[in-house]
């Protein structure tokens, strides 16, 4: 097993006590922490980075995601919600391949990387290759393979999707780990909620779904079931296993309190809901309630990047500004979201924070740079100044897949050209516009 001892690093630990260490050693024996401060004596690594000028981290967690998605990076630019899928997002899902689902996975992980995420909730189709990817690239991942309900699937049925999560469940060296996937409550019969949700109790695993994302669905679901969207799968069984909630933006009182009451992190993607013109997240509230509450970025289509970091700043700034209090989402908190509340909704609670025996899922960040000067406050400088381009290593289970900002798992250049040859062919374009680019 390999030993890595970084050393002359400012580090941010997100510890309970949130201490900050300057100078500070953090000593890695295999997957995990073993030491932070200094190293334990005799301690003898492999290998020692020196790490003056840097800020170490917990690595990034976007807890909901459809990497496969960046096919349609800028794709569907300044349209409703309905448009928006209806006119541009399913035109082109609808006649994916699952080749496609793997460069776009691809193309996904090296931006991930590079902008210090370590781990990833993904719920797309064709879930095999995302996991191809995956395991190609040293990442983590939560994997559900998405389906709407009976019928009308993409390239798998439940039944599919439960073979597929046994097919993964584990697998890479136990970096990835899968859930059942169910579209939302808007898209699934009520039935096939209920169906899913005792297939997911009697294999073990939890489910990662879209939620409550306007209030028209809320109108819509009460009309139809006399439920809100939350009582519609608290009433099916979906919250009786570990649930991913992605968005939870037009949730009243009631619901707020079901969601406490299990086992549901609620995932709030500022950047989408922003850009969608969607609405915000309670999120001080659901806090306020015991909820836990992770971040992520939903898929290219509608956030454009994968940029963790961004989604913290923005977790903070969207709060601010709808409750008109600088006081709200105070100190390191969305940094807490945007690590160890999505490690914990992803099954690795031991991950997200740098202390002894935890997993060694950690980032560098340059901060010899001027933007990252005064550091009164490492804290602020990272979630106020910081930039994803300044994560200058990655390291995943004490592996590092980035170094001074070099790929170490990944062929780029290979990634760039295939992906966007494909992109481009799914939406009618020409090759012709890659070569113009790349000259
Ligand atoms: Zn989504």
């Amino acid at each position: 097993m390999t030993k890595t001892l970084i050393q002359h690093a400012d580090v941010v630990t997100l510890d309970a006590a949130g201490t900050i260490l300057r100078d500070a050693e953090v000593a890695i024996d295999g997957e995990r922490i073993v030491a932070v401060g200094r190293a334990p004596a005799g301690f003898q690594p492999d290998e020692a980075l020196d790490a003056t000028n840097h800020v170490l981290m917990p690595g990034f967690v976007n807890a909901h995601t459809h990497a496969p998605m960046t096919f349609e990076r800028g794709w569907a630019e300044d349209l409703p919600l309905d448009r928006w899928f209806n006119e541009r997002v399913w035109v082109v899902e609808s006649q994916l391949t699952d080749e496609d689902v793997y460069w776009g996975a691809l193309l996904a992980v090296a931006e991930m990387i590079r902008g210090g995420t370590v781990a990833f909730a993904d719920h797309y189709f064709y879930m095999d290759r995302v996991a191809d990817a995956v395991e190609t690239s040293g990442l983590r991942a939560l994997l559900a393979w998405c389906v709407f309900g009976e019928e009308n699937n993409i390239g798998t049925d439940l039944q599919g999707t439960v073979d597929f999560v046994q097919r993964w469940q584990g697998a890479a060296d136990g970096r990835i780990r899968t859930v059942l996937g169910p579209h939302s409550p808007y898209m699934c019969e009520p039935r096939f909620l209920a169906r899913t949700a005792a297939v997911a109790a009697r294999i073990g695993v939890g489910i990662h779904i879209h939620l409550a994302e306007s209030q028209e669905q809320v109108d819509n679901s009460l009309k139809l079931h006399d439920r809100s969207p939350v009582e519609v799968l608290e009433t099916n069984g979906v919250f009786d296993v570990p649930t991913i909630a992605a968005h939870c933006i037009s949730i009243n009182e009631i619901d707020q309190e079901i969601l406490a009451r299990h086992e549901v992190t609620v995932v709030q993607c500022p950047n989408c809901h922003m850009k969608l013109g969607m609405g915000v997240t309670p999120v001080p509230a659901l806090q306020a309630k015991g909820v836990n509450v992770a971040l992520g970025t939903d898929g290219t289509a509608s956030s454009n990047d994968l940029n963790m970091l961004k989604e913290a700043r923005l977790a903070a700034l969207i709060q601010k500004l709808h409750h008109r209090d600088p006081e709200v989402m105070p100190g390191d908190l969305p940094l807490r979201m945007a690590t160890q509340n999505g490690a914990r909704a992803l099954g690795w609670p031991d991950s997200g924070t740098i202390t002894p025996g935890a997993l060694a899922d950690l980032i560098l960040l340059d901060c010899d740079q001027p933007h990252w000067r005064p550091r009164h406050d490492l804290v602020a400088n990272l979630l106020h100044s910081a930039q994803a381009g300044d994560v200058s290593h990655t390291m995943v289970a004490g592996r590092w897949l980035m170094k001074d900002r070099r790929l170490l798992t990944l062929d780029v250049e290979r990634i760039l050209w295939e992906a966007e040859k494909r992109a481009l062919a799914l939406v009618g374009g020409e090759l012709s516009v890659v070569r113009m680019y790349a000259a």
